[in-house]
């Protein structure tokens, strides 16, 4: 018999369709669907919070960190974590960064409430249990898992505000698909360092660059309380040259600057050395990060700082 732990947390996965919009309910509709579940698969449910996901901060990423840590020394062999799907690969992401890989975690959603037609939480839901209860599952990070595809949790994002095929890895792919109920594994996850933080201090800003951008933002920036600062720029890596004073207002300030693409594919790399290019960023001691979003990395960051990590170690984590 294997067993799962479920940890729901909130989302549209939990909510129902009235009249005024899709509100939150007292009695979560999953709670009563366990006999579709295989016989050979024993679940414990906690509801350990319920929010929307945009109100789901590191805070409460640090809470789930903390409660899936307790869940391997009580012998389960998966978690299973249903989040609202705004949020969902960042709450993956830290978690991928902050456990260590002893048990399957696997996070899921849906984008229909529970009562809408082709409602997709209680299929997401299943298939997320027999994904998290399969051996295979165990080595391979954090895991998202939607629509019949199993996604890593560092490069997967929500890629449509509606359809249910909305989360993809660009660029990669996933690593796997469920069909029917078998869970087959198509890639394996590169090992990465895990940190095992126990606080989510610090305030790391995430800017977006755009044609004709200014030095504005990264003044008002290098005014204020600031431990780091994420620039999401423009093609492989590169930013209007009117931003530079601004940017090297900030660096004066030992404040750290790393910087990933705004483009959905490919990584960032410094490959253009005119003012503003990438080789230039680089020279000033901007770290590129390899093919994160800017949520990602912001959360890289995070976790990096709290680690205790600064200067070049935090500047060579950055990179991934
Ligand atoms: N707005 C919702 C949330 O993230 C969307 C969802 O769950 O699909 O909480």
């Amino acid at each position: 018999m294997k067993k799962v732990l479920i940890l729901h947390t909130g989302g549209t996965i939990s909510m129902v369709q009235q009249a005024a919009g899709v509100t939150v309910t007292d009695r979560h509709p999953l709670s009563e669907t366990l006999d579709v579940l295989p016989d050979d698969i024993e679940v414990k449910v906690e509801e350990i919070f319920n929010l929307p996901s945009p109100h789901i901060r590191p805070q409460e990423m640090l809470q789930l960190k903390r409660r899936i840590t307790g869940a391997q020394e009580e012998g389960f062999d998966g978690v299973v974590i249903t989040h609202g799907t705004d949020t969902l690969e960042e709450t993956a992401y830290f978690l991928d960064l902050t456990l260590s890989k002893k048990l399957a975690v696997v996070i899921t959603g849906a984008m229909r409430s529970s009562n809408e037609i082709g409602a997709d939480g209680l299929y997401n839901y299943v298939q997320s249990i027999i994904t998290a209860a399969d051996d295979e599952s165990k080595n391979q990070g954090v895991l998202v898992v939607m629509n019949d595809e199993i996604h890593a949790a560092r490069f997967v994002t929500k890629t449509h505000t509606t359809s249910v095929d909305t989360f993809r890895t660009p660029t990669f792919g996933p690593i796997g698909i469920l069909s029917k109920q078998k869970v087959i594994f198509i890639k394996e996850v590169v090992e990465h360092h895990v940190f095992d933080i126990n606080k989510v201090a610090g305030n790391i800003q995430l800017v977006k660059a755009y044609a004709g951008m200014d030095e504005f933002i990264f003044n008002l920036i290098a005014e204020q309380s600031v431990d780091g600062v994420i620039i999401e720029a423009l093609g492989a890596g590169n930013l209007p040259p009117q931003t530079l004073p601004g940017i090297k207002k900030i660096l004066d300030k030992k404040i750290p600057i790393a910087l990933v693409s705004r483009c959905s594919n490919g990584i960032a790399q410094d490959i253009y050395d005119y003012p503003g290019g990438g080789v230039q960023l680089s020279k000033l001691g901007i770290s590129f990060v390899r093919g994160l979003s800017g949520q990602k990395a912001r959360l890289r960051m995070l976790v990096g700082i709290n680690a205790g990590l600064s200067g070049q170690e935090l500047a060579k984590f950055m990179i991934g």
